[in-house]
C-alpha cells in the first residue's frame, strides 16, 4: 500500500510544490487505517463522496507554497484513489460488499415512542 508522504510526491510531481503541500490530504485519506490495518479502511473516505468531503475539509483549493498556485483539492483526491483503487467508485460499490447480519437492521422502540402508547 502506498504511503500518504509518496502518494504527496506524486502530486508533486503532477502540479509542482512539495511534499508538505499535500501531506494533509493525503494523511487525511488514509487515517481510517488506524480503525482497521488493512485494505479495508478505504471503504470509509476512497470513493467519490469521500473526495467531496475532502474539499469540504481542506477548501476548493490548496495554495502552493513554491509559487502561490492554486491547485484544486478535488484533483488531489482522485489521484490519491486512482493510485490506491485504479479507479474512483462509490460509497454503492463498498457498500453492496457488506454482509448484511441481523443486529444491523435492528429497530427499538425509544422511550419516548412507548410513552406515546
Ligand atoms: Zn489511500
Amino acid at each position: 500500500m502506498a504511503n500518504p508522504y509518496h502518494h504527496s510526491l506524486s502530486s508533486v510531481k503532477k502540479w509542482g510544490g512539495v511534499a508538505s503541500d499535500y501531506q494533509a490530504i493525503h494523511y487525511w485519506f488514509d487515517e481510517s487505517k488506524m480503525m482497521m490495518a488493512d485494505f479495508r479502511h478505504r471503504a470509509l473516505r476512497h470513493h467519490a463522496e469521500g473526495i467531496f468531503m475532502c474539499e469540504r475539509i481542506f477548501g476548493k483549493t490548496i495554495r502552493l507554497s513554491t509559487n502561490g498556485k492554486h491547485i484544486p483539492t478535488r484533483w488531489v483526491g482522485e489521484q490519491h484513489i486512482l493510485e490506491d483503487l485504479g479507479r474512483i467508485p462509490s460509497m454503492q460499490d463498498w457498500f453492496k460488499h457488506i454482509m448484511p447480519e441481523k443486529w444491523m437492521g435492528q429497530t427499538k422502540k425509544l422511550d419516548a415512542e412507548l410513552e406515546l402508547v
